[in-house]
């Protein structure tokens, strides 16, 4: 339902003023519409994969705001020693002068998706034509550096507003959201953040992490060290997904 729809609707049925039950109802209707902009796994203005519903013991990894030139790559070594694959959602304006970064993390099998090109604060609030180009912007610089992007992408902080969902849909992206959140970018004390995500983990998770941390090669190693001890294995973000039943 549109804002519009729901207005007329709201003086249809109190066609003398909205009155206070009237005020209530357009209270939470409109903290419904920001809890929906703000969960990504909502689904109310498009669908993000967050979660495979199995009873497998598959998970996927997945990192925002890369590339950086220090802990990427420490990220990469990480992986790769553990056979692991990931997913990574780079930031277009931070590729440059780390090309090489984006080739590595192709090249070794990791899928990259946008998480748009400049990741400003106000993205949630571009009109439609300016969100269109920032994003177009992203996938042209991935595939100048390795090759046509994936078509996943994470919208920056996790936000899925109308403007956000209509350029989803203009560009026909498959929108990657996550059902445990690392809040490594927030907590200081590393082994919370292992604890936090190893105490919330499921069949099926995507677990939401970040690359440019000096932290991040530690949580990732624990994380994968204590999953695999619960018995779980590792999919990319899209492999588990296709396998989504
Ligand atoms: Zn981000």
């Amino acid at each position: 339902m549109t804002g519009v729809s729901f207005l007329s609707m709201m003086s249809t049925l109190f066609p003398f003023g909205l009155g206070a039950w009237g005020l209530g109802l357009l209270l939470l209707f409109t903290a419904f519409l920001i809890h929906a902009s703000f969960s990504i796994s909502s689904g109310f203005y498009v669908r993000a994969f967050c979660r495979r519903h199995t009873k497998e013991k598959l998970i996927a990894l997945t990192f925002d705001d890369g590339p950086h030139p220090a802990y990427t790559p420490q990220v990469l070594d990480v992986l790769k020693q553990y056979g692991v694959k990931a997913a990574f959602f780079v930031i277009g304006e931070r590729i440059a002068g780390n090309e090489n970064i984006l080739e590595r993390t192709c090249m070794e099998g990791h899928l990259i998706g946008n998480h748009s090109f400049t990741h400003k604060n106000t993205f949630p609030l571009f009109g439609r034509a300016k969100m269109v180009f920032d994003l177009c912007l992203c996938d042209s610089t991935i595939a100048r550096t390795v090759a046509p992007c994936s078509g996943w992408f994470r919208p920056p902080f996790g936000v899925i507003n109308p403007n956000v969902a209509k350029a989803v849909k203009m560009l026909k992206y498959q929108v990657a959201g996550w059902s445990i959140r690392s809040l490594d970018t927030v907590k200081s004390d590393k082994d919370r953040v292992v604890k936090r995500v190893v105490s919330r983990l499921h069949p099926g998770a995507v677990i939401l992490l970040h690359d440019p941390l000096p932290d991040a090669p530690y949580i990732l190693e624990q994380v994968i060290r204590q999953a695999v001890g619960k018995g779980y294995r590792f999919a990319r973000i899209d492999e588990l997904e296709a396998s989504d039943v």
